[in-house]
């Protein structure tokens, strides 16, 4: 049976008018496995704290994302923020916690808002506020339930947050594959970026080119897979980006509907996997979800 981690409060987390993020995806999406009978359960989340946020960010950030709240300011040109987001994004954060609890519990498990990729310890753009996973990352190692994590990105965008996050850090593998940093958004995560001093080797970019599809990605995953295998993780986040779809607005990769079920299928054996459901701007982003479910829980 699936495990679904979502809150109302997910439908808060949005930029205003006119912005590609739409969070009534994750309403959309619980309809649509209503509708093909899926067997789910739902989780709801607790809000994350304050002491959880500094367990990835500096304080200082976190007041700034809270004077910038309450000002209805702006992180970045594309990540206005007001009280109700930043609310979301709390929950978010708990959501992901929950959902890497259950997985360890051996469930199969999405939270339907997380993968916030972009936030970085000190700054954030690209409509992400607070890094979900390396909280909840991080909290689980300091409780002791897990001492290894590896982050598996497979949104169109770099994971440049995560990795600068985890740079040094040799317990947490964080892996990303992405469109072509030089031709999209955030412009790093390069295959030379391989983590520094002791995180020497525990970081790794693969590039896809602009406009490729299914098959150089299927293989970029091939190769992700052989290296989470080999580190043997405690944990492992997979970033379900859905912008990798060819309709989708802001990215290159001509994916089809299709190539998320294979994918799913690819990563159905992995032990303790806490999927988290991040970028995706097309309308299809539901559809695309599903799509991976059916490869995933066969
Ligand atoms: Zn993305």
């Amino acid at each position: 049976m699936l495990h679904v981690v979502f809150h109302p409060k997910y439908l808060n987390y949005r930029f205003g008018p006119g912005h590609p993020f739409w969070p009534e995806r994750a309403k959309e999406f619980l309809k649509r496995i209503e509708k093909e009978n899926l067997k789910y359960k739902l989780h709801k989340p607790k809000k994350a704290t304050d002491e959880d946020i500094m367990l990835a960010h500096v304080p200082e950030y976190l007041d700034r994302v809270k004077n910038l709240a309450k000002a209805n300011g702006a992180l970045s040109i594309d990540t206005p923020v007001n009280e109700e987001v930043v609310e979301a994004a709390y929950y978010s954060i708990g959501g992901t916690l929950l959902a890497a609890r259950l997985a360890l519990g051996g469930k199969r498990v999405m939270n339907l808002l997380g993968g916030l990729h972009h936030a970085g310890i000190a700054d954030s753009s690209g409509f992400c506020i607070f890094n979900d996973h390396a909280i909840a990352i991080r909290k689980l190692q300091k409780s002791g339930k897990i001492e290894t994590a590896f982050v598996f990105d497979v949104d169109v965008h770099a994971g440049q947050g995560t990795q600068e996050i985890f740079y040094s850090d040799p317990t947490v593998f964080t892996l990303s594959i992405h469109q072509d940093p030089k031709t999209l958004y955030p412009g790093t995560g390069f295959p030379e970026q391989e983590g520094k001093g002791k995180g020497q080797g525990f970081n790794r970019n693969i590039i896809l080119t602009p406009g490729s599809g299914e098959e150089q990605f299927l293989k970029a995953v091939e190769q992700g897979l052989s290296l989470q295998t080999k580190f043997n993780p405690d944990l492992t986040v997979l970033i379900l980006g859905a912008d990798t779809y060819k309709e989708d607005p802001l990215a290159n990769i001509k994916l089809e509907l299709e190539t998320y079920k294979k994918l799913g299928r690819k990563l159905k054996d992995i032990e303790n996997l806490c999927i988290l459901c991040a970028g995706g701007y097309s309308r299809k982003v539901p559809d695309i979800w599903l799509s991976f479910l059916y490869g995933f829980l066969k």
